[in-house]
């Protein structure tokens, strides 16, 4: 099959969801298969147990899921999501100071991965040519030698598909169904952060953090590992995150957690959680590595098949960039459609480029920013030491910048390109500043 009858988007994660979106368009039916009972609340659920976690949704992943969604801001913003600007409204603690609020012009939504997740199913499931299974496990992929041609259940049932969007996540298990039908299968680079994390929703007086969006504590690496995110969520709760790297991380009981908060440079979490009341148990997680799959690096990927989302690049959750990475490739995947008339390894060539495209500069941010901890391990980027000792002078000065400040946060928002910052304009800025620690 090469026409443009039905693709099939195995899992609806905000990868699947945004796939989804952008092949309804464009083919006549969309099957979209997750393995989870799909609830109808904003609530986690056990197929992404990252959910029950912080998410922030860069202005870039916004601005592309609009593009994709029309009118879905204006949705989650119904449902309880706070609209702020991440130069103002959220508190920014890094380099040993909260940064100067300098307004960004860039809008950020506050609220909890299930409701984004929840309100792009609804549309979704909105569309007249897409079907969502839920409960449904993907086994593997069907084959003839050259591409994929569709998927198998897990009960036995095949289903021949014109596409097969790969949405299962970082734990997908799409080499080992693509090697079964003789398919290449793309080299993977990790690199061990030792990153774990621990939650909870609470609900208390917002106190100093009234009418804001909440508060972001970075640690000054390599000497602190400790971070915490306490973010304003929909039904007037907080969503409290505390992690670190390599072995710094919360215990997830009540005492360990506030006792976490407490010892962050930044004295604004701890007093938060210290009159809060908890709304769920504290979960906790482990991301021991950032992991990318180099598909834009095989001669001949298979046609029929796509990869997306973490399925290609999961990425240290710190940064929050994967759902913005797989919206912008929902997008960009659109644009090829449009282009490349067939499903054939030409068009995934096409759009492993794209992708690798997309997903360079965040992964120079992580993983550089990550190797800053002597204890990070994997293949280094290029010139690392030297972008880190710039990075970190170009912080120092963006604490009190604000020019800086908003350059840096374009960037970091993935709106501009990062060359923003090695403008002579910029370097200058950077150099004459004080950057001693505050
Ligand atoms: C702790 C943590 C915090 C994070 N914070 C942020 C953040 O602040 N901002 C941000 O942008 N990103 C964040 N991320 C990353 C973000 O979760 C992902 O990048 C994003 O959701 C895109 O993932 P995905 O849709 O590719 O995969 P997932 O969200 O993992 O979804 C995969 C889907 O596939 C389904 N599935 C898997 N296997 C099968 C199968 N065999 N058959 C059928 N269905 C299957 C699963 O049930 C699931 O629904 C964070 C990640 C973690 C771990």
């Amino acid at each position: 099959m090469s026409g443009r009858s039905l693709a099939v988007v195995i899992g609806a994660g905000i990868a699947g969801l945004a796939m989804a979106g952008t092949a309804a368009g464009r083919f006549d039916r969309v099957l979209l298969l997750d393995r989870d009972q799909l609830p109808d609340t904003a609530t986690p659920r056990r197929g992404v147990p990252q959910s029950y976690h912080g998410h922030v949704l860069l202005a870039a992943g916004q601005a592309a899921l609009e593009e994709l969604f029309p009118g879905v801001r204006d949705e989650l913003v119904a449902a309880g999501a706070l609209p702020f600007d991440f130069g103002v409204a959220l508190g920014f603690y890094r380099y040993g100071a909260v940064w100067s609020r300098v307004p960004s012009g860039l809008e950020m939504l506050a609220m909890t991965r299930p409701l984004l997740e929840l309100t792009l199913r609804r549309r979704i499931a909105a569309l007249p040519n897409v079907r969502i299974r839920p409960s449904v496990a993907v086994a593997g992929l069907t084959g003839d030698g050259t591409r994929v041609t569709g998927v198998v259940l897990d009960d036995g049932e095949t289903v021949p598909a014109d596409l097969v969007l790969d949405a299962t996540g970082r734990g997908m298990r799409s080499d080992r169904w693509l090697g079964a039908l003789g398919l290449p299968t793309p080299d993977v680079v990790e690199v061990k952060i030792g990153v774990r994390y621990a939650t909870q929703l609470v609900r208390c007086d917002d106190g100093d953090l009234a009418d804001t969006a909440g508060m972001l504590v970075l640690p000054t690496p390599p000497a602190e590992k400790r971070t915490g995110l306490a973010l304003a969520v929909e039904g007037d709760r907080w969503l409290v995150g505390l992690g670190g790297w390599h072995g710094e991380h919360p215990t997830p009981d009540p005492d360990g957690f506030r006792a976490y908060a407490k010892s962050l440079p930044e004295p604004t979490i701890g007093d938060l959680l210290a009159r809060a009341e908890p709304v769920t148990d504290i979960v906790a997680f482990q991301f021991p590595s950032s992991r990318r799959r180099r598909f834009e690096l095989l001669r001949e990927p298979p046609g029929g098949y796509l990869a997306v989302g973490d399925a290609i690049c999961s990425f240290n959750p710190v940064y929050g960039q994967g759902m913005t990475v797989a919206a912008l490739e929902a997008a960009a995947l659109g644009r090829l459609l449009d282009r490349v008339p067939d499903n054939s390894g030409r068009l995934a060539r096409a759009f492993y480029r794209e992708a690798a495209r997309i997903i360079r500069t965040p992964w120079q941010f992580a993983v550089g920013a990550d190797f800053v901890y002597p204890e990070t391990t994997g293949p280094r980027p290029r010139a690392i030491p030297l972008l880190n000792r710039y990075s970190t002078r170009l912080q120092l000065a963006a604490r009190t910048d604000p020019e800086l400040r908003r350059t840096f946060t374009w960037v970091q928002q993935l709106v501009t390109p990062p060359g923003a910052l090695f403008t002579p304009r910029v370097i200058a800025r950077v150099l004459r500043r004080r950057t001693d620690p505050a």
